[in-house]
C-alpha cells in the first residue's frame, strides 16, 4: 500500500471535504445538486470586467515566458500603488510577492516561517486554508474567538490569554470568511498593538476588501503599525470575480528590518516555484486602476446586495436560525438550535440536508468551529435560485431531528 504523508494525517479542508465528493456523485447520477458551498462567483453567471479579460487576451502571446519569481513589474507596482493608497507604510515593489492566487501566497508564507510546534494565533471560524496551511508547514494552528454576540468580532481577551513563548504571529481575516464581518478600525488597532508588545507577525488576508454593504469601510491592519511586519494579502478571485485566473499577491509592511530572514526564505520559496501564471498577472494592472464593476453589485441596486437580503430574511425567518447579518463578502454564518432540532453531528444535518434536498452547505466545524451549532451559506445565486433553495432549507427542517 502506498500511504500518504503523516504530514497530511490532521490536514483538513471540508470546502472541498467528503460531502462535497458525495455532491458529485449526486450529479454524477444525473441529480442537480445546488451548491452553496463554494465562494466561486463565475458558475453562478457573474463576470470578469471586460476590460481584464481583454488584457489577458492581448497578453497571451506576451505571457509565455517565466516572469521575476515575484512578479510582472507593472503589476506589482499597481499593487504598491494600491496598498500605499490603502495607508501600508513603507512598501516598495519589491515588497511584494505576486502567486497564484492567495491559496499559494497562504502556504508560502507558513512554509518559510514555522519550526516544528510553532504556533500560530488562527481565527475560529476561520478560512480553513490557513489552519491546514500551519499544521502542514509542522506548526500548530491555535484558534482564537470571533464573538457572535459582537458582530464576529475578534476575541481580543481570548487571543492575548493564547499567546505562549512559541507563537509566531496572528491572522486575521477581514471581511471575513465565513462570517462576513468588516473590522472596525478601534480593533484592528488593539489588535496590531497586542502584536506589537507580543512581537508577532500579522497575516492579514483582505481578499474581500471590495465586497462591502451599506456603510462598511474596510481598513487594512497593515496601516495601524510600523513596528512589527505585517503580510497583507489580496487577489484578483473575489473584487474581481476572477477566481479561475489564479492571481492573488502579498504585500510585507511595517518592520521589516527585523524579518531579513523570513523575507529571504519567503523569497527562496517563491523562486523554487518559478512565477506565478504569467497571463493572468497581466490583468493586475487594468484591475487595480481601472472601473472597479464590484462596486455596482454591492449597491443596494446591485445583484450581491439584493442576494445578501434575501438570503438573510430566508434564513431568519426559519424557526430556529439566527444570523448575524454580514457587512462584506458573500458568505453568512448562521446559528441553528441544536437542542431543538437534537444535532450532536453538524456533518450530519448537512449530509442530511444534501441526499434530502439535494442543497450543498458546509458544516461550521469545516471552519474550525468547535461547536456543532453553525454552517456556511454562500450566497451567490440569483435571488429566485436563493429564495427556492433556502425554502428547501426550510421545508426539511420542520421535521428535521438530528439523533
Ligand atoms: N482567503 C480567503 C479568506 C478566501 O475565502 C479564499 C477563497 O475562498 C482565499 C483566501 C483563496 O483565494 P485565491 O482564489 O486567491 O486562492
Amino acid at each position: 500500500m502506498i500511504q500518504k504523508s503523516t504530514r497530511l494525517d490532521n490536514v483538513f479542508y471540508e470546502i472541498r471535504g467528503p460531502i462535497f465528493e458525495k455532491a458529485m456523485d449526486l450529479e454524477k447520477q444525473g441529480y442537480r445538486v445546488t451548491r452553496l458551498n463554494i465562494g466561486n462567483p463565475a458558475p453562478f453567471g457573474f463576470e470578469a470586467p471586460d476590460e481584464i479579460v481583454h488584457d489577458v487576451m492581448v497578453n497571451l502571446r506576451n505571457g509565455q515566458g517565466y516572469t521575476d519569481s515575484k512578479g510582472l513589474f507593472a503589476a506589482r507596482k499597481a499593487i504598491m500603488h494600491y496598498s500605499q493608497s490603502k495607508g501600508l507604510p513603507s512598501v516598495h515593489e519589491e515588497d511584494i510577492i505576486i502567486g497564484n492566487g492567495v491559496s499559494e501566497l497562504i502556504m508560502l508564507s507558513m512554509q518559510a516561517l514555522l519550526n516544528n510546534d510553532d504556533e500560530i494565533l488562527i481565527p475560529t471560524p476561520d478560512y480553513p486554508l490557513w489552519t491546514a496551511a500551519v499544521t502542514l508547514s509542522g506548526g500548530k494552528a491555535v484558534h482564537y474567538l470571533c464573538d457572535e454576540a459582537s458582530d464576529w468580532y475578534p476575541d481580543l481577551a481570548d487571543m492575548e490569554r493564547k499567546i505562549t513563548s512559541r507563537t509566531k504571529g496572528l491572522v486575521i481575516i477581514n471581511p471575513n470568511n465565513p462570517t462576513g464581518a468588516v473590522y472596525p478600525p478601534e480593533v484592528l488597532q488593539q489588535i496590531v498593538r497586542l502584536a506589537e508588545r507580543h512581537k508577532l507577525i500579522v497575516f492579514s488576508d483582505e481578499i474581500y476588501d471590495k465586497i462591502l454593504y451599506d456603510e462598511a469601510v474596510h481598513h487594512s491592519t497593515a496601516a495601524f503599525t510600523e513596528d512589527v511586519l505585517c503580510l497583507t494579502f489580496s487577489g484578483l478571485s473575489k473584487n474581481y470575480l476572477a477566481a479561475g485566473f489564479r492571481a492573488g499577491w502579498m504585500v510585507a509592511s511595517g518592520n521589516k528590518a527585523i524579518a531579513s530572514s523570513y523575507l529571504e526564505g519567503l523569497n527562496a520559496l517563491a523562486s523554487m516555484r518559478l512565477c506565478s501564471n504569467v497571463p493572468s498577472q497581466f490583468a493586475i494592472q487594468t484591475a487595480l486602476g481601472g472601473y472597479q464593476n464590484i462596486k455596482d453589485l454591492v449597491l443596494p441596486s446591485g445583484r450581491l446586495y439584493k442576494q445578501r437580503e434575501v438570503c438573510y430574511e430566508r434564513l431568519t425567518s426559519i424557526p430556529g436560525i439566527t444570523c448575524v447579518k454580514p457587512s462584506g463578502a458573500f458568505y453568512m454564518f448562521p446559528k441553528i438550535d441544536t437542542k431543538k432540532f437534537n444535532i450532536q453531528s453538524d456533518e450530519k444535518l448537512v449530509l442530511d440536508l444534501l441526499i434530502d434536498q439535494h442543497v450543498l452547505l458546509v458544516q461550521g466545524s469545516g471552519f474550525n468551529w468547535a461547536q456543532p451549532d453553525h454552517f456556511r451559506v454562500v450566497y451567490l445565486p440569483m435571488v429566485e435560485e436563493l429564495a427556492i433553495t433556502l425554502d428547501k432549507l426550510a421545508e426539511f427542517l420542520k421535521t428535521y431531528d438530528g439523533a
